[in-house]
């Protein structure tokens, strides 16, 4: 039987992640849950689940929880650094799946007690990649990817042989505007922008896919875990979803990984690994999906992309400014405090006004990251007035 810990719970990874455990009991005991603050969801899944601890990030839910876990022998703590210390548990396999930078701290207590760690929450990975990494080989810790298509990636990728990798491709659904005019995203409201054609999943990364951000916090995700340089690292637009991410090989052979737009594919993959694991996805069906289509991204109606391969050429704070820079305006977009064209605008003002040094510590990484979320912050609110 083997320990996990779910880190962000009761979002969309947590949940996908909970429904495959609870499918094996047997094979699974949880010892912790975290949560920000919707503590029914957090603690009806560690009531479900028996869970050893429920945390919530926002201490001022802590009470609540502990009310809603009365009659149980479920510990319940609060608070952020309670978040980093759950993950210092030490579970023999750890999900992060936390949304955004506020998942660092606890990715790098879980990766310092060792075990799997599955990464879905991407923009630690982006912003203090080095920093993880390295913590990683001291630690000894496995990092496996669940975003579906560095998931992809690492199940066709020749580890022994990197050097007979030419390139790699990252699949990108193109989101919900893929073929409206500027006019037309210039008006787009949040609801309309979380409204993701293929995947279901939480609003931040809804309006990243709406914007390809994400595809751009991907392609540096991606120079993160492969041994690839970035040039070699390719975005191709697949509107259906299906092929999640491709090698390509010196000799012209390409190996793809496909599956269903259901990131309980790329999870089990993750739980079971280096086994499989059943899931309850039906297998695809090539005669009703009767075509796979790909098209280039459109560098004008979604700058993102080269935002965020500026960033990774120019490296050092780069991917941090811009992650942050992206947090503070997609959160002000769904909070209709800004347009959503002016989300890149924003992340391209951040890095613009912004170059520090190269952080090298989780301090500095931290220190850059506050510093750029005060500069987008202040951009917005000067949007907004
Ligand atoms: P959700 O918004 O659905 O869930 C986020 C989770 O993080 C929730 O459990 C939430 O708790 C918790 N949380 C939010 N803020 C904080 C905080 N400040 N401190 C601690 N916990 C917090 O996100 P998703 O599940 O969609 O995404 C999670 C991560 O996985 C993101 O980094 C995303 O990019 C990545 N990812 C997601 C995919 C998907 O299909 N959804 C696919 C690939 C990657 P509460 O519910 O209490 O607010």
């Amino acid at each position: 039987m083997r320990t996990v810990s779910i880190l962000g719970a009761t979002g969309s990874v947590g949940a996908s992640t909970l429904d495959l455990i609870e499918c094996e009991p047997e094979r699974f005991r949880v010892r912790a849950l975290t949560a920000n603050c919707d503590v029914a969801g957090l603690a009806a899944a560690a009531i479900r689940t028996r869970a050893e601890l429920a945390v919530v990030a926002d201490e001022t839910c802590l009470p609540a929880l502990r009310e809603a876990l009365r009659g149980t022998d479920i510990g319940a703590t609060g608070g952020p650094k309670a978040v980093s210390e759950a993950a210092a548990l030490g579970a023999d396999w750890t999900m992060a799946a936390i949304v955004g930078c506020a998942g660092l701290e606890p990715v790098m207590a879980a990766v310092a007690a060792g075990g799997t760690v599955v990464l879905a929450n991407k923009e630690p990975l982006v912003s203090a990649g080095e920093v993880i990494l390295a913590a990683a080989r001291a630690s000894g810790a496995t990092l496996l990817p669940a975003d579906s298509e560095h998931n992809a990636i690492f199940q066709c990728f020749d580890f022994q042989r990197p050097d007979r990798v030419r390139r790699i491709v990252l699949t990108a659904s193109g989101g919900p505007f893929r073929t409206r005019s500027l006019a037309d995203m210039a008006r787009v409201t949040p609801e309309q922008a979380v409204a993701h054609p293929t995947w279901a999943m939480g609003a931040k990364i809804s309006v990243d896919s709406a914007t390809i951000m994400n595809k751009g916090l991907e392609l540096i995700e991606a120079a993160r875990l492969f041994p690839v340089a970035p040039e070699r690292i390719e975005i191709v637009v697949h509107p259906q979803s299906i092929v999640h991410g491709m090698v390509d090989y010196v000799d012209g052979s390409m190996l793809a990984q496909l599956g269903p737009s259901d990131m309980r594919t790329p999870i089990a993959h993750c739980l079971a690994w280096p086994d499989r694991m059943p899931t309850p996805m039906e297998p695809l069906d090539f005669v009703k999906l009767g075509r796979l289509d790909f098209e280039a991204p459109d560098p004008v109606r979604f700058p993102a992309l080269r935002l965020a391969r500026e960033a990774l050429d120019a490296g050092g704070a780069r991917p941090a400014i811009l992650n942050a820079a992206n947090e503070i305006a997609v959160a002000a977009f769904l909070d209709r405090r800004v347009q959503f064209l002016e989300i890149a605008a924003v992340v391209a003002d951040t890095l613009e006004r912004y170059d520090p040094p190269s952080p090298t510590t989780l301090e500095a990484v931290l220190a850059v990251d506050g510093e750029a979320r005060a500069i987008a912050a202040a951009l917005c609110k000067d949007l907004t007035a």
